[in-house]
């Protein structure tokens, strides 16, 4: 497949993102006060911002060459990517509908936001044990295109996260992005959610050169990864991925003990404020990586700091941040 096409692009965000020195989070992990620099992907601007801005110029943007007026995506209810997508439809002055499973919760963390921004929501109800969630919302998405289909409208269908070859595309050019502000770069350090951030990094800068950390919300984030890169235009999919799977804890929607830990030194030492979810879980696999001589002092090393912010409001177990 080639790469999408850019009269296929709607910007969402000003470009480029920041990159910021982190001198007493670097020294406070074990490496040198000059090691490690912060992309900023946090600061894309549109709805709370987030690494999802950069995959949505790109599904939104085919999506509306080809004559979408709604969007539809699936995610869990605290989905950044949901919320996002929320906010493109609002500032592309399209419809949108998101699809999240269960019952309906209260309006607290990103589901605020989504109220804000004016988007409809199907709650689908309980998944039973046996069915696989992803399975089932997406046919659920499908039932909704079918409904607003028979309304006469155009509804366009976004990918879980985003992540599909089009959107990483995004984050190949991120990779770009950051080869032009760290030229020696070594490691960009990112979470591993849907998976097309690390593959569109990956293919912007070689599978040595990314690390990735698995946050659970797939049950096989490198096979998902892989998937992706097997739709891209010029990259191996068969590169050895550096993917760590440490990070986990509980569960995806659990507050693990190493993003704990990560949140309250990024706060403490930068006053940089991360999310639970993902970025505190991809700043806890670098602690990690440290600790075990992966990565060693003196290597130039990039963390990608992907927002999420909005999910700390509303993750059951925020008070524990609270104490030491
Ligand atoms: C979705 C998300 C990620 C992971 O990106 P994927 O492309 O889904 O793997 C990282 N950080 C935040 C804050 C996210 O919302």
């Amino acid at each position: 497949m080639t790469a999408p096409r850019d009269d296929r692009r709607v910007r969402l965000a000003t470009w480029p993102t920041p990159l910021e020195p982190a001198p007493r989070l670097s020294e406070s992990i074990g490496l040198r006060a000059g090691d490690l620099r912060l992309k900023r992907d946090d600061l894309t601007g549109l709805g709370a911002g987030g690494n999802k801005i950069r995959k949505l110029e790109w599904t939104v943007g085919a999506a509306v060459a080809d004559g979408a007026d709604v969007l539809i995506t699936t995610g869990a209810p605290q989905s950044n990517h949901a919320r996002l997508t929320a906010a493109a439809a609002a500032r592309l002055g399209l419809d949108s509908v998101l699809v999240f499973p269960g019952d309906p919760r209260p309006f607290v963390g990103n589901l605020l936001l989504d109220a804000l921004l004016g988007t409809d929501i199907e709650w689908i109800g309980p998944i039973d044990g046996g069915s696989d969630t992803q399975t089932e919302l997406d046919a659920a998405a499908q039932r909704v295109a079918d409904r607003l289909r028979r309304q006469g409208r155009h509804p366009a269908i976004i990918p879980f996260g985003g992540s599909n070859s089009v959107g990483a595309h995004g984050y190949r050019l991120a990779g770009h992005e950051i080869l032009e502000q760290a030229p020696n770069v070594d490691l960009v350090v990112c979470a591993v959610g849907s998976g097309g951030t690390m593959a569109g990094l990956v293919a912007g800068l070689g599978a040595d050169h990314v690390l990735g950390v698995d946050t659970g919300a797939v049950p096989d984030a490198a096979d998902r990864v892989r998937h992706i890169l097997g739709g891209m235009d010029g990259v191996s999919a068969t590169a050895a991925l550096r993917i760590r799977t440490d990070q986990v804890g509980a569960g995806y929607e659990s507050l693990a003990a190493g993003a704990r830990h990560a949140s309250t030194i990024s706060a403490r030492t930068e006053g940089l404020v991360l999310d639970p979810t993902y970025s505190a879980r991809a700043l806890a696999g670098l602690v990690a990586a440290v600790a075990d001589g992966d990565v060693v002092p003196g290597t130039d090393v990039v963390f990608l700091v992907s927002g999420g912010l909005p999910g700390l409001f509303g993750h059951p177990q925020a008070q524990d941040l609270t104490v030491d």
